[in-house]
């Protein structure tokens, strides 16, 4: 990967993005995108919205979710600890021990979670679940008044960010779901700004994917698209302790992920793997019999329908403080995404026939 988008993609996953809490990730999306989209726009929901050709046709939306998930300061007892609750779908299991970060009005507050250790655990205690009320966290001030003066009820918190490059061309990050989503679309308009487009592209970083799917409803709405494509990123399945028979064989570097099934309009899937051969991009396929829970959900079931595509990153770790992906793949989703745009035309019918 190059400089300028490594570096892009770098400053979006070190920026904190919990889901309502999105603008400082959505100024750097719009101060990168100025140079190569044509126009620039927020909406009032703040998903910000780039767009190229946009007189072309049909309109083409591509939607990467730009909010990660987070905790969200909730209580603050006598003694100055903070209790938390989540933004988006977190598993307690993973928090105890874990450095976070408090964004304040007053900017960037370190803190830890804290529990008891094993060595105070009752016997039933241990290895039970962990709930979230049990957890605190501990910014290392004592006494409800002098915590007051940093912190405020409703601040967002993240998991301590930083991208990691290791192993095999591979990444590590808290919310790499879905800031990669945002690198991949910002990417394929890049990309497709020296092609001759026939279609007008529209690459939106949605928000408030992780608690509801809530940005892609509104954005799709105010784009009108006739065909809208989500980035997001999926389980890879390539590591110990996962059930293929369940869960499919998903491999980290083994190229972007084709969603095929309910949610997926027919010809954007056959657009998608007839482009992937064509231009010899590796893509894995991945069977999805109901509604997914991605921002193609949302754009299928828009105004009077709008023909939905999934491509997905595998991803290491969903959720978790140490979230992987390969650098290779997010190149190729890309990749895939610009040649796919670049061959629908007016002509290119998505009526399922
Ligand atoms: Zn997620």
């Amino acid at each position: 990967m190059t400089k300028e988008p490594f570096e892009f993609l770098k400053s979006i996953e070190e920026t904190p993005s919990p889901s309502g809490f999105e603008q400082p990730v959505q100024r750097i999306v719009r101060r990168r995108m100025k140079k190569y989209a044509d126009h620039i726009q927020t909406d009032v929901h703040g998903n910000v919205i780039a767009s190229l050709n946009s007189k072309g046709k049909p309109r083409v939306m591509l939607a990467g979710h730009c909010d990660q998930i987070g905790l969200m300061i909730k209580y603050i007892d006598d003694d100055g600890y903070l209790f938390v609750v989540p933004i988006g779908g977190l598993d307690p299991t993973v928090l105890p021990g874990t450095r976070v970060t408090i964004h304040t009005q007053n900017g960037p507050l370190e803190g830890v979670i804290g529990r008891r250790p094993v060595h105070l655990l009752k016997p039933e205690e241990r290895g039970a679940k962990v709930e979230m009320r049990e957890l605190w966290v501990d910014i290392g001030i004592r006494g409800r008044k002098e915590v007051e003066k940093k912190v405020a009820l409703a601040d967002p918190i993240t998991f301590r960010l930083g991208l990691e490059r290791f192993g095999d061309n591979m990444i590590t990050s808290p919310g790499l779901d879905n800031k990669i989503g945002v690198f991949v679309v910002m990417e394929a308009l890049r990309m497709a700004k020296a092609r001759r487009l026939q279609c007008a592209l529209f690459s939106v970083s949605t928000v408030q994917e992780e608690i509801g799917l809530r940005g892609a409803t509104t954005a799709c709405f105010g784009i009108e698209p006739q065909v809208g494509i989500a980035v997001d990123v999926t389980h890879a399945t390539d590591y110990p302790d996962i059930d293929k028979r369940s869960f499919g064989s998903v491999k980290m570097g083994g190229g972007p992920c084709i969603a095929v099934g309910a949610n997926i309009n027919p010809t954007v899937a056959d657009l998608l793997i007839s482009t992937a051969k064509a231009k010899k991009i590796p893509y894995q396929i991945e069977a999805e019999p109901r509604g997914t829970g991605t921002d193609a959900n949302a754009m299928q079931i828009s105004r009077s329908g709008v023909a939905a595509g999934l491509v997905s990153v595998p991803n290491r770790y969903m959720h978790t403080q140490v979230e992987m992906v390969s650098l290779t793949d997010l190149e190729n989703t890309a990749r895939l995404l610009c040649e796919t745009v670049a061959r629908i035309t007016p002509k290119t019918d998505f009526i399922p026939s």
